[in-house]
């Protein structure tokens, strides 16, 4: 099967063979052919190409080949192979394959948890990699360290033939998006949802419905998509977290997401779903006027 990611801590004997290598300096990433069809490069090593890493984990294969995640020091450091440049990982959405964009998330991810986990957080001694799982392990106090994911929500909350959007002074000028918020202990995510909706717009739901998931390793989230239903409430905005926010008609939307996230994924559904039914209207109008009349 094309593109298939077996993931494994268990780390395969080095060769010369080639490697997917996601190499990242913070949220910079090493592209081959960044301008024209933007891939991940293949090397068999990283010394051949002066790159020395501060840190390098096994992820698994990918199309048999071996994937590894490594950390580099900052740009000015790091010459970049022919062909090849480091971007902004968020620029690379849409650009290339989700599988391999996923496979860049899974990377960045665990090499954040890895460099802020070098040290047992209980007795302060060097953390080990385990071989068998993947997690780190104390080895004079037995603390075990596994990679950390912070769930998110994402909802769309849907009034007759509009959505509710808000704007946050985190988008540029001008852009609405669905809202979102982080679980708190002791939650359910559909509770999450509904305090979410209320917190930020004043607006209670009910049918809370589960759409779809992403990763979202800025640093260590997965989020969580939901539509619901306006159950009551009118709009109010606290005016810090959310500026602004309203009912907009599936036809008259604001500036919106424009990458393949989640937030448009559920947009887009919402749209669709309101462009087949006033198709479907259409055309049972149209068989009604074309109908003779029996009179
Ligand atoms: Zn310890």
């Amino acid at each position: 099967m094309k593109n298939q990611f077996i993931p494994s801590t268990e780390q395969p004997v080095k060769t010369m063979e080639p490697a997917w290598r996601f190499i990242f300096s913070r949220y910079k990433l090493l592209i081959a052919s960044p301008d024209s069809a933007p891939s991940i490069p293949l090397f068999p090593d990283l010394e051949t190409l002066g790159i020395s890493p501060l840190e390098e984990i096994y992820l698994g294969t990918l199309e048999g080949k071996p994937c590894y995640a490594a950390a580099v020091a900052d740009l000015d450091q790091v010459e970049p192979p022919p062909e090849t440049a480091f971007q902004d990982l968020r620029l690379l959405y849409g650009r290339i394959d989700q599988e391999l964009l996923y496979l860049c998330f899974r990377a960045i991810h665990l090499l954040d948890w890895s460099q802020k986990t070098k040290f047992c957080k209980k007795c302060g001694r060097e953390l080990i990699v385990q071989e068998a799982e993947r997690a780190k392990k104390c080895p004079d106090c037995g603390h075990q360290s596994f990679p950390r994911i912070s769930p998110a929500v994402i909802v769309l909350v849907e009034r007759d033939n509009t959505c509710l959007l808000a704007r946050s002074p985190r988008f540029q000028d001008g852009f609405y998006s669905v809202l979102a918020g982080f679980a708190e202990p002791g939650e359910t995510l559909e509770e999450t949802v509904a305090r979410e909706v209320l917190e930020e717009t004043g607006i209670e739901v009910k049918e809370v419905r589960y759409f779809g998931s992403q990763p979202w390793p800025f640093p260590d989230s997965l989020m969580i998509g939901f539509t619901a239903q306006y159950a009551g409430g009118e709009i109010k905005v606290d005016g810090t977290e959310i500026l602004e926010a309203g009912w907009f008609p599936y036809d008259q939307l604001p500036k919106i997401p424009g990458r393949i996230s989640i937030a448009r994924r559920l947009i887009d559904w919402f749209v669709n779903k309101h462009q087949n039914q006033e198709e479907q209207d259409g055309e049972a109008t149209t068989l009604e006027s074309n109908t003779p009349s029996l009179q």
